[in-house]
């Protein structure tokens, strides 16, 4: 551990301290849409110093064990069906960052991570990080969700890559707090903010939690009734939420920003969590 602590120092200076970001990406579409979602990422994302990296926990890469994306040039991976052309030609050539990669397999000791070279960029990263960094000039690594595994593991994991914010890494979860796909009312697709009952509750409950710290709550989100039931029917675009909370120190300041639900079973709702 301390020799990897020193490989660290040496190979990636000290930086300011990071923010931390979760984002809801909802629709594919965001990615080629001008919406207001659209403008609340890049607006966001000038906020921010440029990152020597970005670190993706997306919803959309679900493994066996944890993995990282550790190749040079990551592919740009159209995971959906269904969808316009313009769509599947978006190419977001960010590089990878394989040495990033290897610090972190290096340094992570709650599990074995392993580096990847088949995955890329899957829309959970793409489709939000391109309208932060339209230029694909800033590195993109993904780390995978282990989805045998429970919440509190993902929380623990996510702990220990708190490092990578001193050494200009941005952390971003992406993902959606509330998301029921089999419950989307196509029919109010364009109503501005129209979210089913259960969908506000569940959402000012998350809301509230996390503006006060409650982070055991939400990583024990199973015990929060039955709006939390609807609202997160499968984990995984949840998770991404948990490992953006494990990274947030004591007095720093949550930014809430997309608070918006859509089309009844979503919510866009992201965060920022800085340093002040
Ligand atoms: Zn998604």
């Amino acid at each position: 551990m301390e020799s990897a602590i020193k490989n660290i120092s040496q190979n990636f200076s000290n930086t300011e301290k990071m923010p931390v970001l979760f984002l809801g990406h909802g629709s594919p579409m965001n990615a080629i849409e001008e919406n207001e979602f659209v403008t609340g990422f890049r607006n966001i994302g000038k906020t921010i110093p440029k990152p020597k990296a970005v670190l993706c926990i997306s919803a959309h890469w679900e493994t066996i064990g944890t993995k990282i994306t550790a190749m040079q040039n990551p592919k740009t991976i159209h995971d959906f069906g269904g969808f316009p052309k313009a769509l599947f030609d978006v190419q977001y050539p960010a590089p990878g960052k394989p040495e990033l990669a290897k610090e972190i397999v290096e340094n992570v000791q709650k599990t074995e991570v392993i580096p990847d070279q088949s995955w890329g960029l899957d829309h959970g990263a793409w489709s939000v990080i391109k309208h932060l960094y339209p230029q694909a000039d800033v590195p993109v690594l993904e780390l995978s969700i282990d989805y045998t595994k429970p919440p509190e593991y993902h929380y623990e994991l996510a702990s220990e890559l708190a490092w990578l914010r001193n050494k200009g890494v941005l952390i971003i979860g992406s993902g959606n707090m509330v998301h029921n796909l089999g419950l989307i009312a196509w029919d109010k697709m364009n109503v501005d903010n129209y979210g089913y009952d259960w969908a506000i509750e569940a959402s000012t409950k998350m809301k509230n939690l996390i503006l006060n710290g409650d982070h055991k709550s939400l990583v024990k989100y199973d015990l929060l009734g039955n709006a939390f039931k609807y609202a997160i029917p499968t984990p995984e675009h949840y998770l991404p939420l948990i490992y953006t909370l494990a990274l947030k120190n004591e007095n720093e300041k949550i930014t809430i920003f997309n608070d918006k639900a859509m089309a009844g079973s979503l919510t866009m709702t992201s965060i920022k969590i800085e340093s002040i």
